[in-house]
């Protein structure tokens, strides 16, 4: 059997896959079974940071690879205790608890929200609150904070106590908050899943505002929109809101599973021995690739970010055929006249990779994506357009 049909065979029916078997890449290039080249603005979902296998990333993580793979968390590891200090120090937050993938990230800062809320309110104040239209993973209780009916059909009960807000409706987050006995609100800047819908900076801070004033946690979700992505080290630094809880993972570690929950001032303590964990949470080579990616999402790199967002804004609203140009720094979605499934199957003939956001297109380039090749993306993203 050959690999479409092995995968067909034994692999769960989860996935509605593109009909394309990827090998290998360099940088913003892939090459698929037969060898055809493929620019790719998908980056395996915001997660190749730096593209493929680069160079810099994949020294740190084999160096880290023949050293120590795994101790457990029994053990003190250094790769790890660096990166918490580098996350800390970026963001101003206090401390970082290590997980595997972005719906973990999430459970633990909802966990911190509903022990925070307990130990000063009572447990009766458990009641997260999420916004319509958001993504927020996969397991019983990120579904239920994702505020999308679709996730949720045929897996219920979900887990009990989560309300949802109206995005950029700060009246609508009232409303909860005054019916509801609530420890968290999370969001994320951006949302991703929901077709690249930006949040207003004035619902953001005052959202910020009302959470301050309720003492009640407020989570940023930056599992997609984090690690550079937006423009900034965190999408939140874009609406200068200090956040309580920040989750992030996709890009984190450059292609290698890794979740991080940093933990501001006030709840820095909440979660104690034995209150929570991860067998492979924090796993040394996976901290070894984010170092390495962390260390250079610097001033310059963040710059060009926003240079290269500002073109592919101005290239796309110039198009014929598409409309809707959303998002923020280099996650950007669009609509086309074309039928998205459409659009996207002629931009893989011709030789891009662009996947979708609800019905939108969403491009998610490699943050050091080269300027030749986005012009390129732009020349068959407009001949995709046309009719
Ligand atoms: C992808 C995503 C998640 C889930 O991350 P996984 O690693 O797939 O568990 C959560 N929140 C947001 C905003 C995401 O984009």
């Amino acid at each position: 059997m050959n690999i479409k049909e092995l995968d067909k065979e034994y692999i769960a029916p989860t996935y509605a896959r593109f009909p394309l078997t990827l090998v290998e890449g360099k940088g913003s290039l892939v090459y698929d079974d037969e060898g055809k080249e493929y620019i790719d603005m998908s980056t395996g979902i915001a997660v190749n940071t730096f593209g493929y296998s680069d160079a810099q990333w994949a020294g740190a993580v084999s160096a880290q690879l023949t050293k120590i793979q795994h101790t457990s968390n029994l053990y003190y590891s250094e790769p790890c205790a660096r990166l918490a200090e580098q996350l800390c120090t970026r963001t101003g937050m206090k401390k970082v608890f290590f997980s595997n993938s972005g719906a973990e990230a999430n459970e633990c800062a909802i966990k911190v929200a509903r022990k925070y809320a307990a130990d000063k309110k009572g447990a009766d104040y458990h009641v997260i609150v999420s916004l319509k239209n958001s993504f927020h993973g996969r397991t019983l209780t990120t579904l239920a904070a994702t505020g999308q009916d679709t996730f949720h059909t045929d897996f219920t009960p979900l887990t009990p106590g989560f309300a949802y807000a109206e995005a950029n409706n700060l009246d609508s987050v009232k409303q909860l908050l005054a019916e509801n006995k609530v420890a968290g609100i999370i969001m994320e800047m951006v949302q991703g899943e929901g077709g690249v819908c930006p949040l207003t900076a004035e619902f953001v801070r005052g959202v910020e505002a009302l959470a301050k004033e309720q003492d009640i946690v407020l989570i940023i979700d930056e599992v997609q929109t984090g690690n550079g992505r937006c423009g900034s080290l965190y999408a939140y630094m874009n609406f200068g809101i200090s956040p309580d809880v920040v989750s992030t993972a996709k890009g984190l570690a450059g292609g290698l599973p890794l979740g991080a929950t940093m933990l501001s001032e006030k709840v820095q303590n909440t979660l104690t021995a034995g209150l929570h964990g991860s067998t492979f949470g924090g796993n040394p080579v996976s901290c070894a690739g984010a170092l390495n990616i962390l260390g250079r999402i610097d001033d310059e790199l963040l710059a060009g970010v926003r240079r290269k967002s500002e073109y592919l804004f101005s290239e796309l609203n110039k198009i014929e055929g598409i409309h809707d140009v959303t998002g923020m720094g280099l996650m950007i979605g669009f609509a086309t006249d074309v039928p998205a499934a459409d659009y996207i199957a002629k931009c893989m003939e011709a030789g891009l990779l662009v996947i979708k956001a609800k019905n939108k297109i969403r491009l998610l380039p490699a943050l050091n994506i080269p300027d030749s090749m986005l012009k390129k993306a732009v020349s068959i993203m407009r001949e995709a357009a046309k009719i």
